[in-house]
């Protein structure tokens, strides 16, 4: 299969960023086309001077600061950027540009707190069949509660960053002791992270209609997972070192208001959710999500397309379902998606229900299959929106799998 990616970022995505080069301090910083912009030389040449922002803003190791700005200011330096960007020969010949092949891109955000959620309906129905009773998938609680769990945010790097196959303990055979063993059962979660850009009070719930507001943006994510770790630990408090051993990110930010064009209704829900859930606009977004593996000897090989919109439960119910009860959220905390899958077979965010538990091996160009990850395997997610001629690139995350230390 052909990957429908392509690797430059048009004026209409400007993301946000942390780069550096060669012995220098960290910067913020966008891209267009394949060059990626010095925030900062922009700062200094005055180019945001009427916004009134600090320059050190700008030569930063997080954007959190800058986030904290505000919708206000980090909205004007979005609109000032496209200002600037428009104009070809102000990307190629200038003192603020370098192409992305001499960067080193930097994890973009200092994430404080990470929430995981478990929002596709798909996902959540095809684990429940296999690990419960077909029949009955989803557990009472899934259609009123967004599900979610506290994940780890220490463990969370950038793209490029790579780990070894983690060890734990196992027991496929529940009438004899456990083993401490590497996982055999290693796979990937397809989600999306949302960036929490604007904090709430301890005590104060956000209102499902204004939650948005508290969004900075998105990246893409892959929660990897151990599988044969995660069903021996998860009962009764849920997943614990079968998640939090690694989680990859996508270096660029893409802001909720670059996704605007991209909003589209999302399903219905039944039974109706509690007062609290309900949305006056019940809206996803319409993101195209691939997962490329790259095996160590072979080409790209598309093993599953999803979308962001197949979600039941929309960022906004996320947010203030995990601020009903007075929790406090704070710029730079993470909300994963929760693996997202589509209704059609090829469209599963993860191994474990694109071979069905490992009964249905994904075969690959080069002869071999995979039932889970093998060592030196990379992993690269992308995503992209595009309509009428528009198009946001979320860039990609891409990790390898080295063995086990
Ligand atoms: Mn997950």
């Amino acid at each position: 299969m052909n990957t429908a990616y392509h690797s430059h970022f048009s004026i209409d995505t400007i993301p946000f960023g942390v780069f550096s080069v060669k012995n220098s301090s960290k910067r913020l910083a966008t891209i267009i086309n394949d060059q990626v912009v010095d925030l900062y030389k922009l700062a200094k040449l005055g180019y945001f001077d009427d916004l009134k922002i600090k320059k050190s803003v700008f030569k930063n190791d997080y954007l959190n600061d800058f986030i904290s700005l505000g919708k206000e200011k980090t909205n004007a330096v979005r609109k000032r950027l496209q200002e600037i960007l428009q104009d070809q020969t102000t990307i190629h010949h200038s003192a603020f540009t370098i192409h992305q092949s001499k960067v080193e891109l930097h994890l973009p955000i200092k994430v404080g707190d990470y929430t995981d959620f478990y929002s596709s309906e798909q996902h959540a129905t095809n684990v429940g069949a296999m690990f419960r009773d077909p029949a009955n998938a989803l557990l009472p609680n899934w259609k009123h509660i967004p599900v979610a769990y506290h994940g780890r945010a220490s463990s969370i790097f950038v793209s490029g960053k790579n780990f070894h196959r983690p060890k734990g303990q196992i027991n496929n055979d529940e009438s004899k002791p456990p083993i401490f063993a590497p996982t055999s059962r290693l796979d990937i979660e397809l989600e999306m992270a949302t960036i929490i850009g604007k904090s709430n009070e301890i005590g104060e719930a956000i209102d499902v209609n204004q939650a948005e507001d508290y969004v900075f943006g998105f990246q893409l994510l892959n929660d990897w997972s151990a599988r044969d770790i995660q069903k021996w630990e998860y009962v009764p408090l849920g997943p614990f070192l079968a998640k939090n051993f690694f989680t990859s990110v996508s270096p660029w930010v893409i802001t909720i208001e670059a996704l605007a064009p991209f909003r589209i209704p999302a399903s219905e829900q039944i039974p109706e959710v509690l007062p609290y859930l309900q949305e006056k606009n019940h809206l996803n977004f319409d993101v195209k999500l691939e997962v490329i593996l790259q095996t160590k000897d072979a080409e790209e090989v598309v093993i599953t397309r999803s979308n962001f919109k197949n979600m039941y439960w929309t960022v906004a119910q996320q947010i203030a379902h995990h601020t009903v009860n007075g929790c406090n959220l704070n710029v730079g905390d993470l909300l994963g998606s929760g693996t997202i899958s589509g209704k059609e077979p090829d469209s599963f965010g993860s191994m474990l229900e694109l071979t069905w538990g490992g009964k249905n091996p994904i075969k690959l160009p080069n002869g071999s299959e995979r039932k889970f990850l093998e060592d030196y395997d990379t992993i690269i997610i992308r995503g992209f929106a595009e309509k009428n001629g528009l198009r946001i690139n979320f860039g990609e995350v891409k990790t390898m799998i080295l063995p086990t230390k």
